[in-house]
């Protein structure tokens, strides 16, 4: 069988033109390596959903429970848990999963820029204890946790973890967080601690988490912090081998893609936080929306393109 598209990644970018694949009756298969839902289930579950017309006071798992279902009603065949390692272009793609391989004539790339949580390269980072993210901040209540970063996943992370009831510390290299105005709010409010100019340099314990030795690297002074748990939140390395093998130019984390948001290989489009600046699920549906009407016009050449 021969898809009219196949949609790399189920988070709002994904599910968006999932949704009007369907309306617009194209065959489509959406993969997705981990739950459908993208971001919002994988890596918020249990914060509130910000600046979502309609969506006020729903946590992450609300909103992807939601839209995953819509989706589903409409008819949109979603294959979990499985990975796509490689697009080959000839007269169609042919996409290659760990499971399995499928053929289409158009593919939409919405695979997120969330990637591989990239590491801080310290002694003891693969110590039991030590994660990228939060799924359930309840865990931690009453624990010590050290949250590296200081960008808004961090941030979320950490005001998560206080609002659970943890005592947070929050180690950030610079003296102000790379984080909005709301968050820097929140935090200033929050029983967080902050660690300004400070950075891990090691984490210690025997095969698991025991303690952090942290430095200024303003004044060199060393300090120690006995704790239960580390998030390390300094971003991640985007999943781009597909795009990059099929010679598609990634510019830092975002896809270059035309107005009709196809890359620069006919019959590949992107939607999402790969390619928009502002990287928020409005603009993820709007430009997975954008995409598969763009693949509609590639497909059926209708006489109103
Ligand atoms: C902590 C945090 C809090 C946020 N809070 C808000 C907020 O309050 N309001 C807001 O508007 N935005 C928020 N955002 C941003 C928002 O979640 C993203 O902009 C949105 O999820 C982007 O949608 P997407 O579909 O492009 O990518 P994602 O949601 O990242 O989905 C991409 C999907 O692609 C899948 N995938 C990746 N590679 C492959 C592969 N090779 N094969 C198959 N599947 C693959 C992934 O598993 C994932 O499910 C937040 C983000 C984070 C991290």
């Amino acid at each position: 069988m021969v898809y009219d598209v196949i949609i790399i990644g189920a988070g709002p970018a994904g599910l968006a033109a999932a949704l009007d694949a369907e309306y617009l009756k194209l065959k489509t298969l959406i993969l997705e390596a981990g739950k459908a839902g993208g971001a919002l289930i994988q890596s918020y579950p249990w914060k509130g959903v910000d600046s979502y017309l309609g969506f006020k006071d729903m946590k992450g798992k609300e909103v992807a429970d939601r839209v995953v279902s819509h989706a589903k009603s409409m008819g949109a065949e979603i294959h979990e848990m499985e990975t796509v390692l490689e697009v080959k272009r000839g007269k169609t793609f042919r996409v290659k999963t760990d499971k399995n391989e499928y053929e289409a004539r158009a593919v939409i790339f919405a695979t997120g820029i969330r990637g591989v949580p990239r590491k801080l390269s310290v002694e003891g980072e693969s110590l039991d204890g030590i994660v990228h993210s939060v799924s359930d901040p309840k865990k931690f209540k009453g624990k010590k946790v050290l949250v590296v970063g200081g960008g808004d996943f961090a941030a979320d992370c950490a005001l998560g973890l206080d609002g659970a009831g943890a005592r947070v510390w929050m180690a950030h290299r610079k003296d102000k967080l790379r984080a909005t105005d709301d968050n820097r709010e929140k935090i200033a409010k929050s029983g967080i601690k902050m660690l300004w100019n400070h950075e891990v340099e090691k984490f210690s314990g025997g095969g698991k988490l025991e303690s952090a030795t942290l430095f200024n690297n303003k004044t060199d002074e060393k300090m120690s912090l006995n704790l239960d748990a580390a998030v390390i939140c300094i971003g991640s390395i985007p999943a781009a081998d597909c795009l990059q093998k099929l010679g598609i130019k990634i510019e830092k984390v975002c896809v270059e893609v035309d107005k009709e948001g196809m890359t620069s290989i006919p019959g590949i489009f992107a939607a999402g936080d790969i390619v928009t600046d502002i990287k928020r699920i409005p603009q993820a549906l709007a430009t997975g929306e954008k995409a598969v009407y763009s693949a509609y016009k590639y497909l059926k050449n209708p006489y109103w393109k």
